[in-house]
């Protein structure tokens, strides 16, 4: 007997924020503390060889990916907290001073000193943001806890205390940070799904491609699986005999996964997602797009009823 809990699993960053309004404080603010902090720089300087860097990309959006440990975790145009960080990885990389300068304040860490750079500014800036949830985020996030058949989740490679602090200006408590609020969802914090694993022995089965570590998406773009950290707690999640439906704006770094492993996912199709990826999802039987967050409780109606229809439950 299969269990009929249903887990929902909902990305945090441009999921449930308007990560594309968001954007402009966060960079603001971490190319002020890279200008005046660590590479000793006139604050406008950066900023305009920011903005060139971007533009480089923008221009040229199969070329640019964010790189961990040697591998394509994700294409730098699919959100708009990437564009910032992967802009920002290749102006320090471009520029030999700049990388010299990095290298010296992240002389050892977990991913060598550019992207150890990139996530302490991530990390220490978007920290800092009050976010702008999308419309009812919390009158969804609580249909969702009340409803007895679901158990919502937030997934985030943030640190959980991020979103637990923001969560709570929505009085919607967490695992993370407990307090008193009347309605409480569990955080997946930190998940890594950009760990990309260059060793990893784990081939994906595809009725069309085979064994597969790499997924083509069309002749210009892929994406590599190669993500064992996040396959785990996938797997983990999975292991109660739970359905899962994984919810967010991108598909490579929290989607691909899930779809490979016949969860269901659905993709918000926020204003930065690009057409491949819209495409691509709609292509899966066991992948969906919805315009904004708003329309999330029908589609999760939608997907639970394919499942009685197809005996899955
Ligand atoms: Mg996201």
């Amino acid at each position: 007997m299969i269990s009929k809990k249903v887990k929902v699993i909902i990305d945090y960053d441009g999921t449930l924020t308007y990560e594309e309004r968001d954007v402009a404080k966060l960079a603001k603010k971490a190319l002020k503390d890279l200008a005046e902090n660590i590479l000793h720089l006139p604050e406008a300087k950066l900023v305009k060889i920011y903005e060139q860097t971007k533009q480089k990309i923008l221009d040229n959006p199969t070329k640019f990916s964010w790189v961990v440990n040697g591998l394509p975790a994700c294409y730098a145009v699919e959100g708009a907290f990437l564009l910032n960080t992967v802009s920002t990885q290749t102006m320090l990389r471009d520029n030999r001073k700049f990388t010299k300068a990095v290298t010296k304040f992240f002389p050892k860490g977990d991913y060598g000193p550019i992207v150890d750079c990139t996530n302490y500014l991530f990390h220490k800036h978007t920290f800092g943001i009050v976010p702008q949830f999308r419309e009812k985020t919390k009158e969804i996030l609580i249909q969702f806890i009340e409803d007895k058949g679901i158990e919502p989740y937030i997934l985030t490679c943030s640190k959980g205390d991020k979103v637990a602090k923001n969560l709570a200006r929505l009085n919607i408590g967490t695992d993370v940070k407990p307090n008193s609020f009347k309605h409480q969802i569990s955080i997946f914090g930190d998940t890594r799904q950009y760990e990309m694993d260059p060793n990893w022995k784990y081939f994906f089965n595809h009725s069309k491609h085979g064994q597969i570590q790499t997924i083509p998406i069309n002749k210009k773009y892929s994406i590599d699986l190669r993500r064992s950290d996040y396959f785990k707690k996938l797997k983990k999640e999975q292991a109660d005999g739970s359905r899962i439906i994984v919810v967010a704006d991108m598909v490579s770094l929290p989607g691909i996964l899930p779809l490979m492993m016949g969860m269901d996912f659905v993709m918000i199709k926020a204003q930065y997602v690009p057409q491949w990826s819209i495409d691509f999802v709609k292509s899966w039987k066991n992948g969906w797009t919805i315009n904004n967050f708003l329309e999330l409780p029908k589609m999760v109606d939608k997907i639970m009823n394919q499942w009685f229809l197809d005996n899955k439950l």
